[in-house]
């Protein structure tokens, strides 16, 4: 077997969507409703709403039901092993229902299958493996809410509705994909007087991130330089890099004979780097010690300073590596620009409205949303010819948009057959197939 073949194998389209049925499937023994009333199965309604958000497309359902009706079979059928399409509202009151933490161990055995591809190499630096977390916000409203909505009064008297989410994703500075891992929720709970927010899901989250069982070095914004969040990171084994804004730190590091710099010139610009391992995060007693790196971008014509930043981490800073950590600190953008952007512009209906429901339901949109994402970078990362298409197509959204046309019309018989279809389509006339 080929090195492509083996892949498709390993981490095609169907042995992903396998790694979806495995954990959704044994939902279906766990149904509480009356067997002999039911027309639709948990699994069957979770892969209906997957689908739906795979192809980034309210109105697939529709198209495929009729296929349903005309032919009694459909790309849903063919594609996701559907066996029975439902209605919207079952739908959307099953999926309500569903904890999203179910979905858990899905992102995990995708990301074990693509380690034992041994793909997921190509994001390792020196053995680890960064880990960005960013949060997110999929849901704003002023009228459309649930009792799990963070809520904000405003001044004029009015109350806006969110919903909010960390998402850990897996980088790596020199690589576009960008691989999300399962999020975690911002929101309410009954009972809970004080509101969520972004610590405490951090701290929900972290412990949780050891499913993956690999060398995390957790990447994220200043709101988690803390000694509580970076002690919690260090008992769970994983090492950290985390953006400082602490002016006493600062100080502290300004102060030291021990501090190093180094200075590279590239283009008309200086870039100033500066590292000081060991020094203590916080002024009391109990302080932990961090190591200290920061980067100052000036402009050597102006002396303009165009960036700076400042980082603590875990890890020994040398000369040589000190820019390694940099690049790795600063691609936090690329959970921005890759992963939440590509959601909102390139088609992803996220802001879209599927229907909010009482309990999870807009939680669950977002995550299979966000499982999608997972499944389109994986193809883009193994599949051939899924990037041939993608040079092809130009925009990914121009590729997404003929995918949906194609399976409108045409039933086939697997994703592969699709994506062969769409890269090198048959010369048919209309007046051929009138005549045949
Ligand atoms: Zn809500």
């Amino acid at each position: 077997m080929n090195r492509g073949m083996s892949l498709k194998k390993l981490v095609g389209f169907q042995s992903l969507l396998n790694s979806v049925k495995e954990v959704i499937e044994p939902l279906n023994s766990q149904d509480l409703r009356d067997q002999t009333r039911i027309n639709y199965t948990i699994s069957d309604c979770v892969l209906s709403n997957f689908a739906m958000m795979f192809f980034q497309d309210a109105s697939m359902l529709q198209f495929q039901r009729k296929m349903e009706d005309e032919y009694q079979n459909s790309n849903l059928r063919n594609l996701f092993g559907i066996k029975h399409i439902p209605s919207d509202s079952t739908l959307r009151t099953m999926l309500d229902k569903i904890n999203p933490n179910t979905f858990a161990p899905i992102f995990s055995n995708i990301i074990t299958k693509l380690n034992s591809s041994g793909e997921l190499k190509k994001f390792s630096i020196d053995g680890k493996y960064l880990c960005l977390i960013d949060g997110s916000q999929y849901h704003c409203s002023n009228k459309v809410n649930c009792k799990h909505c963070l809520t904000k009064n405003h001044r004029n008297k009015t109350t806006s509705y969110a919903h909010q989410v960390l998402v850990p994703a897996i980088v790596n500075p020199k690589l576009k994909e960008v691989l999300p891992l399962m999020p975690e929720e911002i929101r309410n709970e009954d009972g809970k007087e004080k509101q969520d927010c972004e610590i405490n899901a951090a701290k929900r989250l972290i412990p949780k991130l050891k499913q993956y069982n690999l060398p995390f070095i957790l990447c994220g914004d200043a709101m988690f330089a803390s000694q509580n969040i970076i002690e919690l990171t260090q008992e769970n084994g994983f090492s950290y890099i985390l953006t400082t804004k602490s002016e006493t730190l600062k100080e502290r590091v300004g102060q030291s004979s021990r501090l190093r710099g180094k200075e590279v010139i590239v283009k008309n610009k200086k870039y100033l780097y500066e590292w000081l391992n060991e020094v203590s995060l916080n002024y009391n007693t109990k302080t932990i010690m961090v190591n200290y790196f920061s980067l100052k971008i000036i402009d050597i014509e102006t002396a303009e300073v165009s960036y700076k930043n400042s980082w603590v981490t875990d890890l020994k800073i040398e000369g040589e590596l000190v820019e390694t950590f940099v690049e790795a600190a600063r691609s936090r953008w690329k959970i921005e620009n890759e992963c939440f952007n590509i959601l909102k512009n390139n088609g992803y209906e996220m802001e879209h409205n599927y229907g909010h429901g009482e309990e999870y339901l807009a939680a669950n949109y977002f995550l299979l949303t966000l499982l999608s994402h997972l499944f389109h970078q994986i193809h883009q990362l193994v599949d051939e010819v899924y990037q041939k298409l993608r040079a092809k197509k130009g925009p990914l959204v121009v590729l997404w948009n003929d995918l949906k046309v194609a399976i409108k019309m045409i039933i086939f018989d697997s994703w592969d057959q699709l994506l062969n279809y769409l890269l090198s389509p048959p010369k048919i006339y209309a007046s051929q197939l009138m005549t045949s």
